[in-house]
């Protein structure tokens, strides 16, 4: 037995991997990995495969990017953790001040993931109107296709029924507004055309039922865990306004899509507007260690900071505001800062652009998309396995690809040089190339994971 088929049958034996049906293990083999440099990860065998989506989108700058390291390293010799309540610490207060900054929001919240960044802000979104003698702004609205995270209270908000409509019984019911996709624009219409008519539904939404909201939560520019579906930044000016005229607040989850990744810091920059609340995790730390915070504006900090000590906000996770965590976000501010990433992002992304005008041009790829660092489109394919077969065979072609349904995206590390870029999208080709002609032979069951 290799060591590769050694601790993937160890693994399968004892780890309940996340975010699946652990008896397709039986046929997909699960990937050990021992090591991982750059976009490259590599198994107890030596086989190298391309990251082509960030390891869950969180990887910034490669694998074992060494400044993220030393940094990582460096506090380690100083101070591993300490508790939050009661105590700080320098890179805590640095990672604060440093994020308040670029955001806009002067307060900074901390959590361990994203599902409890979403938790947070849900919790002081509706806390704030309590203070505020309001408590009947209790509910939330949510977007079609959106998705915040797996916790109970995240899980309501998110509208991927594969992972919710289980747990429908657990779940606070809330208000769902119509998605601004930008596929939904009919023909002659624009992107803006299909933002604005999203709008107007929110809007019809917001005259019945703003008494009760407290807030609406979206996922800026790019909805991703239900397929990378990319909308036109006029919803997000026009949720804005919307928001201030029904005094609701405007919570702007940027797990995904912060630190770059649609090509401004934070998505909501490129509508020219600052949200109420802003969620940060997967990429604040470079992919390194586990972190997520929420930033707040100081009118809406200053309704906790009272006596009173139930005005406050009285939330906690135990690992709030880790050291080694923040200076790995330290490390990734100064990376954005000293190297031009965003304008470099964008150069690479008009090469890789160029570079994907065959696979756009293939008679099976359609609604072809691009957003600073993320490309997705859809396969038109008669493969109910879809997702699962383009995974294996992107494997055996060393790449890490793992389409949603039938959507395939690139997501890859910003670090991806054009040697990278061009060979994941020839193994994408290929694959899909495979795929068409192959006879269907699959157990006819879909499933759609991220
Ligand atoms: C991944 C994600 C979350 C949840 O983050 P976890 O760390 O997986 O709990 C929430 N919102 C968005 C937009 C995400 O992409």
């Amino acid at each position: 037995m290799s060591d590769n088929q050694d601790w993937l049958q160890r693994s399968f034996n004892t780890v309940w991997h996340p975010c699946t049906q652990m008896k397709r293990h039986e046929a997909l083999p699960i990937v050990p990995i021992a090591s991982a440099d750059g976009v490259w990860l590599r198994d107890f065998d030596g086989k190298r495969y391309l990251d082509g989506v960030s390891s869950w989108w969180v990887n910034l700058f490669g694998h074992g990017h060494p400044r993220i390291k030393r940094a990582i390293k460096d506090q380690l010799d100083k101070l591993e953790h300490v508790m939050l309540a009661g105590f700080t610490h320098q890179p805590v207060v640095e990672l604060s001040e440093r994020l308040a900054k670029l955001s806009g929001l002067a307060h900074v919240f901390y959590g361990s993931d994203g599902a409890s960044a979403t938790e947070i802000a849900l919790k002081m979104s509706f806390h704030y109107w309590r203070n505020q003698g309001l408590a009947d702004k209790s509910r939330f609205i949510s977007l079609e296709n959106s998705y915040h995270g797996e916790t109970v209270g995240a899980l309501a908000v998110t509208d991927v029924p594969l992972f919710s409509s289980t747990y429908a019984d657990l779940l606070k019911p809330g208000l769902r507004a119509p998605s601004p996709d930008a596929r939904r624009a009919l023909p002659g219409e624009s992107a803006a055309d299909a933002a604005r008519k999203a709008i107007q539904a929110l809007e019809n939404l917001l005259t019945k039922h703003a008494g009760e909201v407290a807030a609406v939560i979206v996922e800026p520019l790019v909805q991703g865990a239900a397929g990378m579906v990319m909308y036109d930044p006029l919803y997000l000016s026009e949720l804005r306004r919307l928001c201030d005229q029904y005094q609701v607040h405007l919570i702007a989850d940027e797990i995904a899509v912060g630190f770059g990744r649609t090509g401004s810091l934070f998505a909501y920059q490129q509508a020219d507007i600052t949200p109420d609340f802003l969620c940060l995790s997967k990429g604040i730390t470079g992919g390194f260690l586990p972190l997520s915070c929420v930033l707040t504006s100081s009118p809406i900090y200053q309704a906790f900071y009272h006596d009173d000590v139930t005005r406050g906000f009285l939330h906690s996770h135990s690992y709030t505001g880790n050291a080694l965590a923040c200076a790995a976000a330290l490390a990734v501010l100064d990376i954005f800062a000293e190297e031009d990433v965003l304008a470099t992002n964008a150069d690479k992304a008009q090469r890789f652009n160029s570079m994907m005008t065959d696979l756009q041009a293939r008679p099976d790829v359609r609604n072809f998309r691009h957003k600073g660092m993320i490309w997705a489109f859809e396969v038109d394919t008669s493969r109910a396995d879809f997702a699962q077969a383009c995974f294996a065979a992107m494997l055996r072609r060393s790449c890490l690809l793992r389409p949603i349904g039938n959507t395939v995206y690139f997501m890859p590390p910003y670090t991806i040089t054009d040697e990278e870029m061009a060979f994941l999208i020839a193994a994408t080709a290929a694959t899909l190339e495979e795929l068409a002609r192959a006879s269907n032979t699959a157990d006819g069951q879909s499933i759609a994971l991220p």
